[in-house]
């Protein structure tokens, strides 16, 4: 009877939501611990847009962010245009917003007035504040999801089940999260599996530029003329 007890954790973890969603993560390029933090901001807008539209939470928070930060502005629209909406969800969400900022910008008029008449009279300059803008809450969130990442790919990292389907997918976990996970001491087969993504990524790059001399024939490989664009997301990643 007790040989049915001797699976270990390790392997009850691969039924897992954290396996699942790394398995995910490695389906197609680019870096697992961005790809997963991607998802879920995606996921966490699209229901937000669905479902919090009128809560006075999102809707302080966004205020306090003077609207979302670039990616996740982009991310919002994206969320937008899936749940199939002519944009009402986010013309919501922004009618308050852009009252407060139209209150800043008029304020802000005043003071320039002030500070023109003060001019005048030459008296001592007063300042103008400029609005301060906290972090977009969805970045608050892609930081928790950030950490969830890369808390999987360590628990994971020196998995063999693991490193066999890294090392058969094309992703390749980017220059800032090898980092992040060197500093918390990752198995080290994960960062010699992922050098060796690097090593055939820089022989592309190299042919790329070999071939552009004018005594070659130009046959580049499709892998080749990809080499520059994986070479800046390797280094830029997708989440930050
Ligand atoms: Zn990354
Ligand atoms: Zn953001």
């Amino acid at each position: 009877m007790a040989e049915l007890n001797i699976e270990d954790e390790i392997t009850r973890a691969k039924r897992g939501m954290m396996w699942v969603k790394l398995e995910e993560s490695l389906d197609g390029a680019g870096c697992p611990v961005c790809n997963q933090v991607g998802r879920s901001e995606a996921h966490y807008l699209e229901s937000m847009l669905y479902e919090y539209v009128l809560d006075a939470g999102v809707r302080k928070k966004l205020h306090h962010s003077h609207g979302f930060c670039t990616r996740h502005a982009a991310t919002a629209l994206e969320a937008e245009k899936k749940l199939n909406s002519d944009g009402l969800h986010l013309a919501t969400m922004y009618d308050s917003v852009l009252d407060e900022g139209l209150r800043i910008l008029k304020n802000q008029i005043t003071a320039l007035e002030e500070l023109e008449k003060e001019k005048r009279r030459r008296r001592p300059e007063k300042q103008v504040h400029p609005a301060h803008a906290s972090k977009c809450f969805v970045c608050e969130f892609a930081a928790e999801a950030e950490a969830g990442a890369v808390h999987g790919l360590l628990y994971f990292s020196r998995d063999r089940d693991f490193l066999k389907m890294y090392a058969a997918s094309k992703a390749t976990i980017c220059f800032r999260h090898i980092e992040a996970l060197v500093k918390e001491r990752v198995g080290l087969e994960l960062v010699s599996e992922t050098v060796q993504k690097v090593e055939k990524l820089k022989v592309n790059l190299s042919e790329f530029i070999r071939k552009h001399d004018h005594q070659s024939a130009h046959d580049y490989r499709e892998d080749e003329l990809n080499s520059y664009v994986s070479a800046v997301r390797f280094f830029a990643g997708s989440c930050r």
